[in-house]
């Protein structure tokens, strides 16, 4: 009987995934909890988190906007050797957008900080792996960040090419948008999409992004908040899904009208914010 259940968890696995570029996916990766463990994962020689969710283990798999269409194979390493499921990333076909910044540019109300938290700089790698590492690898499902009976619209898509066309931004190549833009009034209550720890928030003002909140859930997945009008966390702070971060803003010289730009990154990969989001529906 148990045979017969480890080969039908094995001969599911067998069936390819599919999956856009930009989006994440989760494999399960046990069955019940007599599921055989799996000790690691890899995908495109990165190494992918295993997180729990309602029980049960899963391999979440950051697809890169820039990955190549094709097969890969995520590689599971397990107890007795390796297995492998076949990934099958498809074309996403993202939008060409002409932009316009603000002129002339918003002058920050301080001195913009040196850097915005979610970039890998050593500094901040440095600073981050003592407590990132004591995070719980189990997500409790999340949610969208806006009540969407607030939610006007999509301004900015994920994945979005963008052009800057003014002087000053001397982009020859396109720029990629890792966010996903929702359009709300300002003071729009901004809550956090699901449970973790405040990493940073501060209504210090980055140059190009704004006042600025960024969540970790587990050490490997992070959600990050921008363009707010004010936080009302601090960093350090513990939230709950649904938690209030701050409000709806205009901040930052990339913004041009109230938004929120989210964005969700998977280790060091940005991911569609809505595709993650759907991927673990709260517990109902
Ligand atoms: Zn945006």
């Amino acid at each position: 009987m148990l045979y017969t259940l480890f080969l039908l968890w094995l001969l599911g696995l067998k069936a390819p995934v599919v999956v856009q570029q930009g989006n994440p996916v989760a494999v399960q990766v046990t069955t019940t909890d007599r599921g055989v463990q799996v000790r690691s994962a890899r995908f495109m020689g990165q190494p992918v988190p295993l997180v729990w969710y309602r029980g049960q283990r899963y391999a979440l798999v950051p697809v890169a906007v820039d990955a190549k269409p094709g097969s890969y194979p995520l590689l599971l390493e397990l107890p007795y050797g390796q297995d492998s499921v076949v990934v099958e990333v498809v074309a996403a076909g993202f939008r060409v957008r002409h932009l316009y910044p603000k002129y002339p540019l918003k002058k920050p109300t301080v001195p913009p900080l040196p850097l915005p938290p979610d970039t890998n700089k050593p500094f901040f790698r440095a600073r981050l792996n003592d407590w990132q590492a004591a995070l719980p690898n189990e997500v409790e499902g999340f949610t969208l960040p806006i009540d969407s009976r607030h939610l006007q619209r999509f301004s900015g898509l994920f994945g979005d090419k963008r052009y800057w066309t003014r002087q000053q931004y001397h982009e020859r190549r396109p720029k990629r948008h890792y966010g996903l833009d929702f359009v709300a009034d300002t003071g729009t209550a901004v809550r956090a999409i699901g449970s973790g720890v405040v990493r940073w928030a501060d209504d210090a003002w980055l140059r190009d992004d704004g006042v600025t909140v960024v969540v970790f859930h587990t050490p490997a997945i992070r959600s990050v908040y921008q363009h707010l009008a004010r936080v009302c966390v601090v960093t350090g702070d513990t939230v709950r899904r649904g938690q209030v971060l701050g409000y709806i803003g205009n901040t930052g010289s990339n913004s041009k009208g109230p938004h929120l730009d989210i964005k969700v990154k998977v280790v060091n990969v940005y991911v569609h914010p809505l595709r993650f989001i759907e991927a673990f529906p709260p517990s109902p």
